[in-house]
């Protein structure tokens, strides 16, 4: 499978190889971190506009343009993933966007990837309701946890988010997931997460999951839970699930040969960071790591720190 996009996409990136949804093509409704929160651990940097007001952020149109576009090639999906750089349900236009795909392209599973922060509003839950999987965040069991870790907009209320979960479930009918992700010294011990798990019984996920950082964080002093904690975590909180590295299927990450040695005849030519990176291979740029690693292994391109930051080179 190619995951070329083609060129002038701004709203849609990808497809590619998700953790826990597999092959996904991302819709990035948001302008680049504006959020409700600002979460320690965020991989997109800090939030630049917190906020909780709701609007049109970008042009329902455009992003149905894009999807049209990209969707008329059939291409062999598991999920059209609404998420990227900042909070997708502060975006009043995500129902239409749902309406569009599941009118005219009705054979795609819809995902949202959500911080839970909206619920509380009952017109967010009836724009969501269409969604297939909606994977919501909780990482915290009180306000001052909730503070530390996530950092949120003055306006938010910890006991109203909680409420707007369980309001959410009563009325969703697809598969909720919930995640918790593990900050080391804040909410990774034995109390503080079986205290999450009381408060998600009564919000009744079909699953609980459990994530660590994968890729830099937002803030450098968060840190990644090794492998035995994790195991003795899910020991002593049975029915958790943590979130594995996704294996894609052969080739379904790669460029065929002629896209590929353009890629790496462009690298000759022009160092490249991982923004440029993003937008040649049409990969989000959290994924631009990721995909260069092997490469960079193999000794076919090669990292260079340079003062305006990391370039990437073709041998
Ligand atoms: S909610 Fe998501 S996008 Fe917003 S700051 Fe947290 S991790 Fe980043």
């Amino acid at each position: 499978m190619v995951n070329m996009r083609k060129s002038g996409y701004k709203y849609i990136f990808g497809p590619v190889p998700s953790r826990r949804l597999g092959i996904s093509l991302g819709v990035d409704i948001m302008p680049h971190k504006t959020c409700s929160l600002n979460c320690v651990y965020c991989e997109c940097g800090r939030t630049t506009n917190l906020t909780i007001k709701r609007g049109e952020y970008t042009p329902v149109e455009l992003i149905r343009k894009e999807l049209k576009d990209f969707l008329s090639g059939n291409p062999k999906l598991d999920f059209i993933t609404f998420s990227g750089s900042g909070e997708p349900t502060l975006h009043t236009g995500i129902n239409e966007i749902v309406d569009f795909i599941k009118a005219d392209y009705p054979q795609y599973k819809l995902a949202l990837l959500t911080n839970s922060t909206l619920f509380s509003q009952s017109n967010v839950i009836e724009q969501v309701l269409d969604m297939d999987v909606i994977i919501a965040s909780l990482d915290a069991a009180t306000e001052r946890n909730f503070i530390r870790i996530n950092r949120p907009h003055p306006g938010l209320d910890f006991k109203q988010i909680i409420d707007g979960l369980i309001c959410l479930r009563e009325n969703f009918s697809g598969q909720l997931w919930m995640e918790i992700f593990l900050v080391p010294g804040i909410n990774d011990n034995e109390i503080e997460l079986k205290k999450i798990k009381n408060l998600l019984t009564n919000v009744k996920p079909d699953k609980i999951q459990i994530n660590t950082l994968d890729r830099p964080g937002t803030e450098s002093w968060v840190k990644p839970v090794g492998k035995k904690r994790l195991i003795d975590i899910n020991r002593f909180l049975s029915g958790f699930e943590v979130i594995k590295d996704f294996t894609p299927e052969k080739n379904s990450f790669v460029l065929n040969e002629n896209d590929f040695s353009r890629f790496l005849s462009t690298l000759k030519r022009r160092p490249c960071t991982d923004e440029d990176v993003s937008q040649i291979l049409g990969i989000h740029v959290n994924d631009v790591k990721r995909f260069l690693e092997p490469l960079i292994e193999s000794g076919k391109i090669e990292k260079k720190e340079m003062p305006r930051g990391v370039f990437y080179i073709a041998k």
